[in-house]
Protein backbone atom coordinates (compact mmCIF):
# COMPACT_ATOMS: atom_id res chain seq x y z
CA UNK A 1 0.00 0.00 0.00
CA UNK A 2 1.78 3.30 -0.85
CA UNK A 3 2.04 6.06 1.82
CA UNK A 4 -0.68 8.16 0.01
CA UNK A 5 -2.69 5.45 0.40
CA UNK A 6 -1.90 4.56 4.39
CA UNK A 7 -2.83 8.12 5.19
CA UNK A 8 -5.89 8.69 3.64
CA UNK A 9 -7.37 5.30 4.89
CA UNK A 10 -6.53 6.42 8.42
CA UNK A 11 -8.28 9.73 7.86
CA UNK A 12 -11.83 8.05 6.51
CA UNK A 13 -11.34 5.67 9.58
CA UNK A 14 -11.13 8.34 12.08
CA UNK A 15 -14.37 10.27 10.07
CA UNK A 16 -16.04 6.89 9.83
CA UNK A 17 -15.48 6.39 13.64
CA UNK A 18 -17.15 9.55 14.72
CA UNK A 19 -20.22 8.90 12.33
CA UNK A 20 -20.73 5.70 13.90
CA UNK A 21 -20.16 7.22 17.03
CA UNK A 22 -23.29 9.56 16.29
CA UNK A 23 -25.33 6.67 15.09
CA UNK A 24 -24.92 4.85 18.49
CA UNK A 25 -25.99 8.56 20.50
CA UNK A 26 -28.59 8.58 17.38
CA UNK A 27 -29.89 5.24 18.47
CA UNK A 28 -29.76 5.84 22.27
CA UNK A 29 -31.64 8.88 21.71
CA UNK A 30 -35.11 7.48 19.96
CA UNK A 31 -34.34 4.15 21.90
CA UNK A 32 -33.84 5.02 25.59
CA UNK A 33 -33.07 8.56 26.17
CA UNK A 34 -34.96 10.62 28.48
CA UNK A 35 -36.73 13.76 27.47
CA UNK A 36 -34.42 15.62 29.71
CA UNK A 37 -31.14 14.62 26.98
CA UNK A 38 -32.25 16.16 24.72
CA UNK A 39 -30.47 19.42 24.74
CA UNK A 40 -27.17 17.73 25.97
CA UNK A 41 -27.83 15.36 23.42
CA UNK A 42 -28.11 17.50 20.47
CA UNK A 43 -24.95 19.28 21.18
CA UNK A 44 -22.96 16.02 21.32
CA UNK A 45 -24.04 14.79 17.82
CA UNK A 46 -23.25 18.39 16.66
CA UNK A 47 -20.24 18.18 17.87
CA UNK A 48 -19.20 14.96 16.27
CA UNK A 49 -20.71 15.89 13.48
CA UNK A 50 -18.96 19.25 12.93
CA UNK A 51 -15.82 17.08 13.87
CA UNK A 52 -16.14 14.45 10.89
CA UNK A 53 -16.92 17.10 8.28
CA UNK A 54 -13.83 19.11 9.43
CA UNK A 55 -11.36 16.50 9.50
CA UNK A 56 -13.30 14.87 5.58
CA UNK A 57 -13.32 18.71 4.43
CA UNK A 58 -9.31 19.62 5.08
CA UNK A 59 -7.32 20.20 1.87
CA UNK A 60 -5.27 17.56 2.43
CA UNK A 61 -8.30 15.01 2.09
CA UNK A 62 -8.80 17.23 -1.89
CA UNK A 63 -4.70 16.59 -2.37
CA UNK A 64 -4.83 12.74 -1.31
CA UNK A 65 -7.69 12.22 -3.45
CA UNK A 66 -6.05 13.59 -6.73
CA UNK A 67 -2.82 11.73 -5.64
CA UNK A 68 -4.50 8.86 -5.17
CA UNK A 69 -7.01 8.50 -8.49
CA UNK A 70 -3.60 9.90 -10.64
CA UNK A 71 -1.76 6.50 -8.90
CA UNK A 72 -4.70 4.07 -9.23
CA UNK A 73 -6.02 5.33 -13.10
CA UNK A 74 -4.90 2.06 -14.46
CA UNK A 75 -7.05 -0.15 -12.07
CA UNK A 76 -10.19 -1.31 -13.24
CA UNK A 77 -13.92 0.28 -11.91
CA UNK A 78 -14.58 -2.46 -9.65
CA UNK A 79 -11.28 -2.44 -7.84
CA UNK A 80 -11.70 -1.70 -4.12
CA UNK A 81 -9.74 1.22 -3.75
CA UNK A 82 -10.72 3.02 -7.05
CA UNK A 83 -14.25 2.15 -5.86
CA UNK A 84 -13.44 3.50 -2.42
CA UNK A 85 -11.97 6.56 -4.24
CA UNK A 86 -15.12 7.31 -6.56
CA UNK A 87 -17.56 7.38 -3.67
CA UNK A 88 -15.29 9.12 -1.37
CA UNK A 89 -14.48 11.78 -4.17
CA UNK A 90 -18.67 12.41 -5.12
CA UNK A 91 -18.88 12.68 -1.12
CA UNK A 92 -16.06 15.31 -0.91
CA UNK A 93 -17.08 17.10 -3.64
CA UNK A 94 -20.55 17.65 -1.87
CA UNK A 95 -19.41 18.13 2.03
CA UNK A 96 -16.49 20.80 0.60
CA UNK A 97 -19.47 22.68 -0.32
CA UNK A 98 -21.12 22.66 2.93
CA UNK A 99 -19.84 25.34 5.34
CA UNK A 100 -18.98 23.80 8.77
CA UNK A 101 -20.74 25.84 10.65
CA UNK A 102 -23.92 25.48 8.78
CA UNK A 103 -23.33 21.04 9.19
CA UNK A 104 -23.17 22.01 13.19
CA UNK A 105 -26.32 23.86 13.08
CA UNK A 106 -28.68 21.47 11.04
CA UNK A 107 -27.45 18.67 13.35
CA UNK A 108 -28.45 21.08 16.22
CA UNK A 109 -32.12 21.62 14.79
CA UNK A 110 -32.72 18.44 13.95
CA UNK A 111 -31.64 16.88 17.15
CA UNK A 112 -34.42 19.99 19.09
CA UNK A 113 -36.72 18.66 16.26
CA UNK A 114 -36.73 15.16 16.35
CA UNK A 115 -37.40 15.73 20.19
CA UNK A 116 -40.13 17.97 19.77
CA UNK A 117 -41.71 15.74 17.13
CA UNK A 118 -42.01 12.81 19.42
CA UNK A 119 -43.46 15.35 22.04
CA UNK A 120 -45.73 17.01 19.54
CA UNK A 121 -46.44 13.23 17.73
CA UNK A 122 -47.91 11.91 20.86
CA UNK A 123 -50.47 14.85 22.25
CA UNK A 124 -51.53 15.32 18.70
CA UNK A 125 -50.21 19.12 18.83
CA UNK A 126 -49.23 20.17 15.34
CA UNK A 127 -48.26 23.84 16.67
CA UNK A 128 -45.82 21.81 18.95
CA UNK A 129 -43.56 20.92 15.56
CA UNK A 130 -44.65 23.94 13.09
CA UNK A 131 -41.75 26.46 14.01
CA UNK A 132 -39.43 23.29 13.77
CA UNK A 133 -40.31 22.25 10.65
CA UNK A 134 -40.35 25.42 9.15
CA UNK A 135 -36.89 25.77 10.14
CA UNK A 136 -35.55 22.41 8.83
CA UNK A 137 -37.16 23.11 5.60
CA UNK A 138 -35.29 26.88 5.43
CA UNK A 139 -31.96 24.99 6.43
CA UNK A 140 -32.25 22.43 3.98
CA UNK A 141 -33.17 24.82 0.85
CA UNK A 142 -29.70 26.61 2.06
CA UNK A 143 -28.09 23.29 1.71
CA UNK A 144 -29.69 22.85 -1.55
CA UNK A 145 -27.89 26.09 -2.24
CA UNK A 146 -24.96 25.41 -0.94
CA UNK A 147 -25.03 22.08 -2.97
CA UNK A 148 -26.23 22.99 -6.04
CA UNK A 149 -28.45 21.61 -9.03
CA UNK A 150 -29.19 22.32 -12.41
CA UNK A 151 -32.89 21.25 -12.86
CA UNK A 152 -34.90 21.24 -9.65
CA UNK A 153 -33.41 22.40 -6.28
CA UNK A 154 -34.73 18.80 -4.99
CA UNK A 155 -32.23 17.27 -7.03
CA UNK A 156 -29.85 18.57 -4.63
CA UNK A 157 -31.18 16.64 -2.14
CA UNK A 158 -32.44 13.72 -3.80
CA UNK A 159 -29.02 12.81 -4.28
CA UNK A 160 -27.69 12.35 -1.47
CA UNK A 161 -29.66 8.86 -0.73
CA UNK A 162 -29.88 8.06 -4.24
CA UNK A 163 -26.72 9.05 -6.22
CA UNK A 164 -27.29 9.71 -9.72
CA UNK A 165 -31.16 9.63 -9.43
CA UNK A 166 -33.26 13.29 -10.86
CA UNK A 167 -36.50 14.56 -9.86
CA UNK A 168 -37.51 14.09 -13.47
CA UNK A 169 -36.85 10.41 -13.58
CA UNK A 170 -38.80 9.85 -10.31
CA UNK A 171 -41.64 12.02 -11.65
CA UNK A 172 -41.60 9.92 -14.40
CA UNK A 173 -41.71 6.36 -13.09
CA UNK A 174 -44.21 7.45 -10.20
CA UNK A 175 -46.38 8.71 -12.73
CA UNK A 176 -46.35 5.59 -14.91
CA UNK A 177 -46.69 3.16 -11.45
CA UNK A 178 -49.64 5.38 -10.95
CA UNK A 179 -51.20 4.62 -13.44
CA UNK A 180 -51.40 1.14 -13.12
CA UNK A 181 -51.73 1.14 -9.35
CA UNK A 182 -55.53 3.91 -8.67
CA UNK A 183 -57.37 1.35 -11.25
CA UNK A 184 -55.84 -2.05 -9.60
CA UNK A 185 -57.07 0.14 -6.20
CA UNK A 186 -60.37 0.46 -7.19
CA UNK A 187 -60.79 -2.73 -8.55
CA UNK A 188 -59.73 -4.64 -5.38
CA UNK A 189 -62.05 -1.87 -3.02
CA UNK A 190 -64.89 -3.13 -5.12
CA UNK A 191 -64.13 -6.64 -4.15
CA UNK A 192 -62.87 -5.73 -0.52
CA UNK A 193 -65.13 -8.42 0.93
CA UNK A 194 -63.53 -10.97 -0.35
CA UNK A 195 -60.30 -10.62 2.00
CA UNK A 196 -61.21 -11.26 5.73
CA UNK A 197 -58.30 -9.77 8.05
CA UNK A 198 -60.11 -10.11 11.41
CA UNK A 199 -57.56 -12.58 12.08
CA UNK A 200 -55.05 -9.65 12.49
CA UNK A 201 -57.15 -7.17 14.19
CA UNK A 202 -57.37 -9.72 17.59
CA UNK A 203 -55.58 -8.91 20.60
CA UNK A 204 -52.02 -10.43 20.69
CA UNK A 205 -50.07 -10.27 23.93
CA UNK A 206 -46.93 -8.57 23.34
CA UNK A 207 -44.39 -10.14 24.83
CA UNK A 208 -45.34 -12.87 22.45
CA UNK A 209 -45.61 -10.67 19.65
CA UNK A 210 -41.96 -9.70 20.48
CA UNK A 211 -40.45 -13.42 21.08
CA UNK A 212 -42.30 -14.19 17.87
CA UNK A 213 -40.59 -11.46 15.74
CA UNK A 214 -37.47 -13.21 17.11
CA UNK A 215 -38.16 -16.16 15.45
CA UNK A 216 -39.09 -14.65 12.38
CA UNK A 217 -35.61 -12.65 12.75
CA UNK A 218 -33.40 -15.87 13.53
CA UNK A 219 -35.17 -17.62 10.28
CA UNK A 220 -34.39 -15.71 7.82
CA UNK A 221 -30.50 -15.42 9.05
CA UNK A 222 -30.36 -12.03 11.43
CA UNK A 223 -27.44 -12.95 13.52
CA UNK A 224 -28.03 -11.77 17.29
CA UNK A 225 -24.60 -12.53 17.84
CA UNK A 226 -23.89 -9.48 16.17
CA UNK A 227 -27.50 -6.98 16.58
CA UNK A 228 -30.33 -6.81 19.00
CA UNK A 229 -33.56 -6.08 18.81
CA UNK A 230 -34.99 -2.71 21.05
CA UNK A 231 -38.41 -0.87 20.96
CA UNK A 232 -38.85 2.97 19.70
CA UNK A 233 -42.07 4.76 18.17
CA UNK A 234 -40.41 5.09 14.77
CA UNK A 235 -38.73 1.27 13.71
CA UNK A 236 -35.63 1.61 11.88
CA UNK A 237 -32.29 -0.22 11.43
CA UNK A 238 -28.44 0.78 12.59
CA UNK A 239 -24.84 0.06 11.84
CA UNK A 240 -22.35 0.26 14.29
CA UNK A 241 -20.04 -1.42 12.54
CA UNK A 242 -20.50 -5.21 10.37
CA UNK A 243 -20.39 -7.10 13.67
CA UNK A 244 -22.81 -4.83 15.32
CA UNK A 245 -26.13 -4.11 13.53
CA UNK A 246 -29.64 -3.57 15.47
CA UNK A 247 -32.81 -3.48 14.45
CA UNK A 248 -35.67 -1.41 16.78
CA UNK A 249 -39.60 -2.25 16.34
CA UNK A 250 -42.77 -1.84 17.81
CA UNK A 251 -45.63 -3.78 19.35
CA UNK A 252 -49.52 -2.59 18.49
CA UNK A 253 -51.20 -5.11 20.54
CA UNK A 254 -54.35 -4.92 18.40
CA UNK A 255 -52.67 -5.49 15.03
CA UNK A 256 -50.05 -7.99 14.78
CA UNK A 257 -48.91 -6.76 10.89
CA UNK A 258 -46.77 -4.23 12.82
CA UNK A 259 -44.35 -5.99 14.94
CA UNK A 260 -44.14 -8.78 12.52
CA UNK A 261 -43.88 -7.11 8.89
CA UNK A 262 -41.68 -4.54 10.91
CA UNK A 263 -39.20 -7.45 12.46
CA UNK A 264 -38.80 -8.65 8.68
CA UNK A 265 -38.39 -5.32 7.18
CA UNK A 266 -35.54 -4.23 9.28
CA UNK A 267 -34.42 -7.35 9.22
CA UNK A 268 -33.81 -7.34 5.43
CA UNK A 269 -31.67 -4.17 5.78
CA UNK A 270 -29.67 -5.44 8.62
CA UNK A 271 -29.33 -8.64 6.51
CA UNK A 272 -27.56 -6.28 4.44
CA UNK A 273 -25.50 -5.05 6.74
CA UNK A 274 -24.07 -7.92 8.28
CA UNK A 275 -23.79 -9.38 5.11
CA UNK A 276 -20.60 -6.23 4.16
CA UNK A 277 -17.37 -7.82 4.17
CA UNK A 278 -15.13 -7.44 6.90
CA UNK A 279 -12.17 -5.64 4.46
CA UNK A 280 -14.52 -2.96 4.36
CA UNK A 281 -15.15 -1.62 7.57
CA UNK A 282 -13.91 1.89 8.75
CA UNK A 283 -13.04 2.12 4.33
CA UNK A 284 -16.44 4.05 3.43
CA UNK A 285 -16.98 1.10 1.38
CA UNK A 286 -19.27 -0.87 4.31
CA UNK A 287 -22.80 -0.78 4.04
CA UNK A 288 -25.44 -0.46 1.37
CA UNK A 289 -25.37 0.87 -2.20
CA UNK A 290 -28.30 3.42 -1.41
CA UNK A 291 -31.26 3.83 0.47
CA UNK A 292 -32.82 2.98 -2.91
CA UNK A 293 -31.11 -0.61 -3.25
CA UNK A 294 -31.20 -0.73 0.95
CA UNK A 295 -34.96 -0.48 0.77
CA UNK A 296 -35.10 -3.26 -2.15
CA UNK A 297 -33.66 -5.85 0.15
CA UNK A 298 -36.31 -4.68 3.45
CA UNK A 299 -39.03 -4.87 1.07
CA UNK A 300 -38.04 -7.88 -0.19
CA UNK A 301 -37.84 -9.84 2.83
CA UNK A 302 -40.85 -8.11 4.26
CA UNK A 303 -43.32 -8.52 1.61
CA UNK A 304 -41.89 -10.93 -1.32
CA UNK A 305 -40.78 -13.32 1.67
CA UNK A 306 -42.78 -12.51 4.66
CA UNK A 307 -46.36 -11.79 2.87
CA UNK A 308 -46.17 -15.19 0.32
CA UNK A 309 -47.99 -17.99 1.30
CA UNK A 310 -44.97 -20.62 0.85
CA UNK A 311 -43.81 -18.41 3.76
CA UNK A 312 -47.09 -18.82 6.14
CA UNK A 313 -46.87 -22.44 5.45
CA UNK A 314 -43.97 -22.42 7.02
CA UNK A 315 -44.61 -20.04 10.03
CA UNK A 316 -48.00 -20.45 10.79
CA UNK A 317 -46.93 -23.77 13.17
CA UNK A 318 -44.90 -21.09 15.02
CA UNK A 319 -47.38 -18.68 14.95
CA UNK A 320 -50.06 -21.29 16.33
CA UNK A 321 -47.29 -22.09 19.15
CA UNK A 322 -47.19 -18.48 20.27
CA UNK A 323 -50.72 -17.60 20.53
CA UNK A 324 -52.71 -21.13 20.73
CA UNK A 325 -55.94 -20.29 21.89
CA UNK A 326 -56.12 -16.67 20.28
CA UNK A 327 -55.49 -18.85 17.03
CA UNK A 328 -57.47 -21.70 17.50
CA UNK A 329 -59.81 -20.67 14.97
CA UNK A 330 -57.12 -19.96 12.27
CA UNK A 331 -54.67 -21.65 9.51
CA UNK A 332 -52.04 -20.77 7.04
CA UNK A 333 -54.37 -19.65 4.58
CA UNK A 334 -56.43 -17.51 6.74
CA UNK A 335 -53.58 -15.82 8.08
CA UNK A 336 -51.86 -15.56 4.32
CA UNK A 337 -55.08 -13.99 3.24
CA UNK A 338 -55.09 -11.65 6.38
CA UNK A 339 -51.85 -9.95 6.17
CA UNK A 340 -52.57 -9.29 2.33
CA UNK A 341 -56.13 -7.59 3.08
CA UNK A 342 -55.64 -4.21 0.58
CA UNK A 343 -57.11 -1.40 2.37
CA UNK A 344 -56.54 2.30 1.83
CA UNK A 345 -54.67 3.61 5.45
CA UNK A 346 -53.60 6.56 7.14
CA UNK A 347 -50.07 5.01 8.39
CA UNK A 348 -47.59 4.68 5.43
CA UNK A 349 -45.45 1.94 7.53
CA UNK A 350 -48.50 -0.17 8.00
CA UNK A 351 -49.85 0.19 4.37
CA UNK A 352 -50.02 -2.76 2.33
CA UNK A 353 -48.17 -3.50 -0.66
CA UNK A 354 -50.25 -2.30 -3.29
CA UNK A 355 -51.14 1.02 -1.83
CA UNK A 356 -47.66 2.22 -0.18
CA UNK A 357 -46.34 3.58 -2.87
CA UNK A 358 -49.42 6.03 -3.09
CA UNK A 359 -48.28 7.28 0.63
CA UNK A 360 -44.75 8.08 -0.75
CA UNK A 361 -45.73 9.58 -3.81
CA UNK A 362 -47.82 11.94 -1.70
CA UNK A 363 -45.10 12.87 0.47
CA UNK A 364 -42.86 13.22 -2.48
CA UNK A 365 -45.22 15.65 -4.08
CA UNK A 366 -45.31 17.72 -0.49
CA UNK A 367 -41.63 17.84 -0.20
CA UNK A 368 -41.28 19.47 -3.97
CA UNK A 369 -43.66 22.05 -3.19
CA UNK A 370 -42.54 22.77 0.27
CA UNK A 371 -39.08 23.22 -1.08
CA UNK A 372 -40.31 25.39 -3.84
CA UNK A 373 -42.26 27.49 -1.53
CA UNK A 374 -45.25 26.59 -3.73
CA UNK A 375 -46.85 25.52 -0.33
CA UNK A 376 -45.97 27.57 3.26
CA UNK A 377 -45.28 25.05 6.26
CA UNK A 378 -48.33 26.73 8.27
CA UNK A 379 -50.79 25.31 5.11
CA UNK A 380 -49.69 21.92 5.50
CA UNK A 381 -51.03 20.20 7.76
CA UNK A 382 -54.94 20.92 5.56
CA UNK A 383 -53.06 20.13 2.23
CA UNK A 384 -51.99 17.01 3.52
CA UNK A 385 -55.24 15.66 4.32
CA UNK A 386 -56.56 16.88 1.21
CA UNK A 387 -54.25 14.82 -0.61
CA UNK A 388 -54.92 11.91 1.26
CA UNK A 389 -58.21 12.12 -0.13
CA UNK A 390 -57.94 12.55 -3.43
CA UNK A 391 -54.76 9.60 -3.05
CA UNK A 392 -56.41 7.27 -1.08
CA UNK A 393 -59.96 8.31 -0.46
CA UNK A 394 -59.95 8.98 3.20
CA UNK A 395 -59.01 11.56 5.74
CA UNK A 396 -56.87 11.84 8.88
CA UNK A 397 -58.98 12.07 11.90
CA UNK A 398 -56.13 14.25 13.35
CA UNK A 399 -52.45 15.28 12.73
CA UNK A 400 -50.72 12.25 14.47
CA UNK A 401 -52.07 9.95 12.28
CA UNK A 402 -51.68 12.35 9.38
CA UNK A 403 -49.02 14.90 8.78
CA UNK A 404 -47.02 14.33 12.24
CA UNK A 405 -46.75 10.44 11.45
CA UNK A 406 -43.22 10.36 10.12
CA UNK A 407 -39.77 11.27 11.67
CA UNK A 408 -38.17 12.06 8.48
CA UNK A 409 -38.95 15.82 7.78
CA UNK A 410 -37.51 16.67 11.59
CA UNK A 411 -34.50 15.11 11.20
CA UNK A 412 -33.92 16.35 8.20
CA UNK A 413 -34.14 14.17 5.51
CA UNK A 414 -35.75 15.15 2.58
CA UNK A 415 -35.34 13.41 -0.72
CA UNK A 416 -35.45 10.50 1.22
CA UNK A 417 -39.23 9.21 0.92
CA UNK A 418 -38.96 8.51 -2.90
CA UNK A 419 -35.96 5.92 -2.27
CA UNK A 420 -38.85 3.51 -0.53
CA UNK A 421 -40.44 3.11 -3.54
CA UNK A 422 -38.04 3.03 -5.76
CA UNK A 423 -36.68 0.23 -3.78
CA UNK A 424 -39.99 -1.41 -3.61
CA UNK A 425 -39.58 -1.61 -7.46
CA UNK A 426 -36.28 -3.18 -7.29
CA UNK A 427 -37.28 -5.28 -5.07
CA UNK A 428 -39.83 -7.04 -7.45
CA UNK A 429 -36.98 -6.97 -10.31
CA UNK A 430 -34.79 -8.83 -8.09
CA UNK A 431 -36.62 -11.22 -6.98
CA UNK A 432 -38.17 -12.83 -10.17
CA UNK A 433 -33.97 -12.86 -10.81
CA UNK A 434 -33.70 -15.40 -8.31
CA UNK A 435 -36.84 -17.17 -9.00
CA UNK A 436 -34.91 -17.89 -12.91
CA UNK A 437 -31.83 -18.60 -10.72
CA UNK A 438 -32.55 -20.65 -7.72
CA UNK A 439 -35.73 -22.62 -8.82
CA UNK A 440 -38.37 -23.16 -6.50
CA UNK A 441 -38.36 -20.58 -3.64
CA UNK A 442 -41.65 -21.21 -2.58
CA UNK A 443 -41.01 -25.19 -1.80
CA UNK A 444 -37.68 -23.44 -0.20
CA UNK A 445 -39.77 -21.01 2.41
CA UNK A 446 -42.37 -24.04 2.83
CA UNK A 447 -39.68 -25.69 4.42
CA UNK A 448 -38.10 -22.63 6.47
CA UNK A 449 -35.29 -22.39 3.97
CA UNK A 450 -34.21 -19.09 3.52
CA UNK A 451 -30.15 -19.91 2.93
CA UNK A 452 -30.10 -20.32 -0.60
CA UNK A 453 -32.31 -16.68 -0.83
CA UNK A 454 -29.77 -15.09 1.43
CA UNK A 455 -26.46 -16.59 0.15
CA UNK A 456 -27.73 -15.49 -3.88
CA UNK A 457 -28.34 -11.97 -2.09
CA UNK A 458 -24.95 -11.92 -0.55
CA UNK A 459 -23.41 -12.82 -4.14
CA UNK A 460 -25.40 -10.37 -5.86
CA UNK A 461 -25.60 -7.20 -3.79
CA UNK A 462 -24.05 -7.43 -0.19
CA UNK A 463 -20.61 -8.57 -1.11
CA UNK A 464 -20.00 -5.48 -3.13
CA UNK A 465 -20.77 -2.89 -0.14
CA UNK A 466 -21.13 0.51 -1.61
CA UNK A 467 -19.51 -0.08 -4.61
CA UNK A 468 -22.33 0.03 -7.02
CA UNK A 469 -25.15 2.42 -7.94
CA UNK A 470 -28.91 0.99 -7.91
CA UNK A 471 -28.89 1.23 -11.80
CA UNK A 472 -25.32 -0.60 -12.10
CA UNK A 473 -26.01 -3.26 -9.23
CA UNK A 474 -29.45 -3.58 -11.62
CA UNK A 475 -27.77 -4.06 -15.00
CA UNK A 476 -25.18 -6.74 -13.67
CA UNK A 477 -27.83 -8.91 -11.83
CA UNK A 478 -30.89 -8.47 -13.84
CA UNK A 479 -29.35 -7.26 -17.62
CA UNK A 480 -31.30 -4.31 -17.22
CA UNK A 481 -31.80 -0.59 -15.51
CA UNK A 482 -34.03 -0.32 -12.81
CA UNK A 483 -37.72 -0.97 -14.23
CA UNK A 484 -41.48 -0.99 -12.84
CA UNK A 485 -42.94 -3.93 -14.98
CA UNK A 486 -41.99 -6.55 -12.60
CA UNK A 487 -43.52 -4.93 -9.77
CA UNK A 488 -46.55 -4.35 -11.53
CA UNK A 489 -46.84 -8.02 -12.87
CA UNK A 490 -45.97 -9.33 -9.11
CA UNK A 491 -49.28 -6.59 -7.85
CA UNK A 492 -51.55 -7.70 -10.78
CA UNK A 493 -50.77 -11.61 -10.32
CA UNK A 494 -50.69 -11.79 -6.33
CA UNK A 495 -53.57 -9.80 -5.86
CA UNK A 496 -56.10 -11.42 -8.77
CA UNK A 497 -55.42 -14.53 -7.31
CA UNK A 498 -56.58 -13.16 -3.48
CA UNK A 499 -59.44 -11.21 -4.72
CA UNK A 500 -60.14 -13.66 -6.97
CA UNK A 501 -60.37 -11.03 -10.10
ZN1 LIG B 1 -36.75 0.52 5.33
Amino acid sequence: MSEHLEEFKAIIADVDDLYKAQSVLNWDQQAYMPPGGAQARASQVATLSRLAHERFTSERVGALLDLLSAETRDLPYEDDTVSMLRVLQREYVKAVRLPAAFVAELAEASGLATTAWAQARAANDWHGFESHLAHMLELKQREAEYLGYSDRMYDALLDEYEPGMKTAQVTEIFDAVRRELVPLVQTIRAHSDRVEDAAVLRHYDPDKQWALAHEALRAIGYDFERGRMDRVPHPFCTTFSNHDVRVTNRILPDFFNSCLFGALHEGGHALYEQGSPDKFERTALAGGASLGVHESQSRLWENLVGRSRAFWEFFFPKFKRTFRKNAADLDAEKMYRAVNKVQPSLIRVEADEVTYSLHVMLRFEAENLLLENKLRVAELPAWWDEAMSSYLGITPPDVAQGVLQDVHWSMGLYGYFPTYSLGTFFSAQLFEQARKELGNLDAQFAQGEFEPLRQWLQQKIYQHGRKFTLNELANQITGEPLQTRSYIAYLKNKYAEIYGL
